[in-house]
């Protein structure tokens, strides 16, 4: 019998000149309400004909993937980082042909990025976790389709840790 074809995310910026790809299944797929992921989708989104990075309810949806899982396919000339504090070392990456938002990597050690949903052009996980709850916007409600967590849920840390021991063991 055939291996079944390898699971892979999509990302294309809105206007197609940027492009990444993710192969295999995602760490995990989360929605943060974090200030600085609505900080940083305000500003994304006030950038000329940037398409919306955030849900109504102020959530922003990754796909968390192992960073050497994702590569960039085409317009890695035209990605731009943005950093919501000169020290801070997160990293949003935008695509400057449409101010597309793309993904959220580090210059530290950690081991993985946040591919942002929005750009996905292929469904590869249902939303699995909304973290960092205790900062939503006043007002809203957070659906209870899925766990939620005030911070960051222990569950998410051991899936992150897994998939550290996992590119240490480089399966
Ligand atoms: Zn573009
Ligand atoms: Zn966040």
């Amino acid at each position: 019998m055939d291996n079944p074809p390898r699971a892979m995310a999509k990302v294309s910026c809105a206007c197609g000149q940027v492009a990444f790809e993710a192969i295999g299944a995602p760490i995990t797929s989360v929605i943060c309400y974090c200030d600085d992921c609505q900080e940083g989708a305000r500003q994304i989104q006030s950038l000329p004909h940037a398409a919306s990075v955030q849900e109504p309810d102020g959530g922003t949806e990754y796909l968390v993937y192992r960073k050497d899982r994702v590569t960039c396919l085409r317009g890695a000339s035209l990605l731009k980082t943005l950093k919501l504090r000169e020290e801070s070392a997160t990293n949003r990456v935008i695509a400057v042909c449409c101010h597309s938002a793309m993904l959220v990597n580090f210059d530290d050690a950690k081991h993985w990025v946040d591919l942002y949903r929005s750009r996905c052009t292929n469904d590869v996980l249902p939303v699995q976790m909304r973290i960092c709850t205790k900062f939503k916007p006043d007002g809203e409600t957070i659906p209870i389709d899925v766990p939620s967590s005030s911070s960051y849920p222990k569950s998410l840390i051991v899936k992150l840790i897994l998939a550290k021991m996992a590119m240490l063991l480089q399966r």
